[in-house]
């Protein structure tokens, strides 16, 4: 069974109601491939109301979560809560929260098992800093990602089907440098590879392995070629009409 195209878009901490109300209303309006997967990740605080806003096909994902059910952690969300709110997608393991907010491999690995145990579907975001690209690490840091991921769900082939591998180098994520279609096939193939002497044969085959940083409307078709790139996650242009553009980039 061919893999299916899978674009979402990440709003980051972008977008009043308003703003976020006319991108789900442009992309309730406009065609989108039904043979690609949709989602958008507004912030939390809108999560309830997009899921309610979006027509029937576009998939609502939460940009992160914490690793514990509930309890005393202040301002954070967790997978049990975000489950049962009916949004069935998390991004994990963004850079940014990566650099930003503390979220080494561990915490992410942490992240990734709790949100499997509600049932929950993961994009799991792994990639390289320009000084590991130009060091020539790139391979060993994102498999060095994946490792600790498989370390706390070592029963990843049963659930690989809940499980899309976002590549987003850190250098190429709202700088307006995108990986070149090569660049991103070859640790998109190396992904591939990873999984299958890791996790098995049909987890490599059937899971999703998609780009991200500084995807546009203009670069999409090109990397769209790329025989292990299965899809996109859109940051800056998500937010703007073209994103239907990305979404339609495989028809
Ligand atoms: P960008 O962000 O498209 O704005 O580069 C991508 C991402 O962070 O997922």
């Amino acid at each position: 069974m061919p893999r299916k195209f899978f674009v979402g878009g990440n709003f980051k901490m972008n977008g009043l109601l308003a703003d976020i109300d006319r991108i789900v209303d442009h992309l309730n309006a406009s065609h989108l491939d039904p043979n690609t997967e949709v989602l958008i990740s507004p912030p939390a605080i809108y999560l309830l109301h997009v899921r309610d806003r979006v027509k029937k096909g576009i998939e609502v994902a939460a940009q992160n979560c914490y690793s514990e059910k509930q309890g005393a952690f202040t301002g954070e969300i967790s997978p049990l809560q975000i489950a049962d709110s009916r949004i069935p997608w998390v991004i994990i393991g963004h850079s940014e929260r990566r650099t930003l907010f503390g979220d080494h491999d561990h915490v992410v690995a942490e992240k990734v098992k709790a949100a499997l145990e509600e049932g929950l579907n993961i994009i799991l975001c792994v990639g390289e800093t320009l000084e590991q690209r130009e060091k020539g690490e790139t391979l060993k840091v994102v498999e060095h990602q994946l490792d600790c991921v498989k370390k706390e769900v070592p029963a990843w082939a049963e659930v690989a089907d809940r499980i899309v591998i976002a590549y987003e180098p850190v250098w190429a994520i709202g700088t307006g440098r995108v990986a070149t279609a090569s660049q991103a096939q070859e640790v998109h193939s190396d992904t591939r590879t990873w999984l299958a002497s890791r996790v098995g044969k049909e987890a490599a085959e059937n899971t999703r392995i998609i780009y991200g940083g500084s995807v546009s409307a203009k670069n999409c078709q090109e990397l769209a070629t790329q025989p292990d790139l299965d899809g996109f996650l859109v940051g800056g242009a998500s937010l703007k009409p073209e994103f239907v553009d990305i979404i339609n980039s495989h028809l």
